[in-house]
């Protein structure tokens, strides 16, 4: 849909977003397996729930979901063309009309709004512990951004860092629990270093999903010290951390999104976001590294 660009935009938040949705979707019984090893196997069902409610927000636009007159995540209020372009009357070409409109009225829209509105989607619907802690990483998120339309890499790395520090405010994990943290943090990290040598948002991107691939990978020997794996002591280790893995999902989908290879279609099923990674590829696309997956106990 937009091509490697060096700002992002509502536009191409709201692709992302639906990339995401479309992945978990995917994914949602690998992350349940990874879940039944070491929590009670409901990670990929919580976090399926959370996005397909945050995507039938999304105004439609080639993706899942559809556009929910007044009621979307659109911040802007006013109803505008894009509800009203899309009464009944005219079938098919209404509708891609009123996604056309939608599009472009969310490349209008601030940021901050729109993330707090994922956040607040998913604190209401996801549950557990990852339903607080992904929406605090939105809420947060959205703080950061406030107002503005666009996001430099240099300000895509300080959303990114205060929604993960938000993350961490609120869980208390640090690096070596065993959690999302464990690939949240090298995702700000690897932004923040990338920005500030002048890499472009898509490069930015693409270092920090791999940064988070290499994090993910990293839960898989250690012993969980937070959430419910941590009830499991030792017998946690061995496998690899559920919200660790979503949290890959999350940025390997920006990555991907931002280069403009996800289009604002669905990268799911075919592993496409996988092997496009230069690091997520070494686990052949999966989100399951190693053996972790359907190793239930
Ligand atoms: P629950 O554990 O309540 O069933 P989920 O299964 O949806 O919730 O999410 C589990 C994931 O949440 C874990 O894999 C871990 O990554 C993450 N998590 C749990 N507790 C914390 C915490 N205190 N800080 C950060 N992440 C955490
Ligand atoms: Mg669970």
């Amino acid at each position: 849909m937009r091509a490697a660009a060096d700002v992002v935009d509502a536009a191409g938040v709201t692709a992302w977003l639906r990339a995401f949705a479309a992945e978990i979707a995917a994914r949602r019984d690998e992350l349940t397996d990874l879940d039944a090893a070491i929590g009670d196997a409901d990670h990929g069902v919580n976090m399926d729930r959370g996005m397909q409610a945050v995507a039938a927000k999304l105004p439609a636009a080639g993706g899942i979901g559809p556009a929910e007159a007044g009621g979307g995540l659109r911040p802007a209020e006013s109803g505008g063309g894009a509800a009203q372009g899309g009464t009944e009357t005219g079938g098919g070409t209404a509708r891609s009309g009123a996604a056309e409109s939608g599009a472009a009225e969310l490349g209008a829209t601030p940021l901050g709004p729109l993330f707090k509105s994922v956040g607040m989607t998913l604190v209401s619907t996801v549950g557990g512990a990852a339903g607080p802690l992904y929406g605090t990483l939105f809420l947060e998120m959205g703080k950061a951004a406030a107002e503005r339309m666009t996001l430099t890499a240099t300000e895509w790395a300080g959303v990114v860092s205060a929604g993960v520090a938000g993350v961490q405010m609120r869980g208390k994990a640090e690096t070596g629990d065993k959690t999302m943290v464990d690939a949240l943090l090298p995702a700000a990290e690897a932004l923040r270093a990338a920005a500030g040598s002048g890499a472009s948002l898509t490069a930015a991107s693409r270092a920090a999903a791999d940064a988070t691939a290499e994090g993910m990978r990293a839960t898989t020997p250690l012993v969980a010290r937070k959430g419910r794996a941590s009830y499991l002591g030792e017998r946690s280790a061995g496998h690899q951390d559920p919200g660790a893995t979503s949290a890959w999902l999350l940025l390997e989908t920006a990555a991907a999104t931002f280069a403009g290879g996800a289009s604002g279609g669905s990268p799911s099923g075919d592993g496409a976001s996988g092997d496009r990674a230069s690091g997520g590829a070494s686990s052949g696309g999966s989100a399951c590294g190693s053996s972790a997956c359907g190793e239930g106990s």
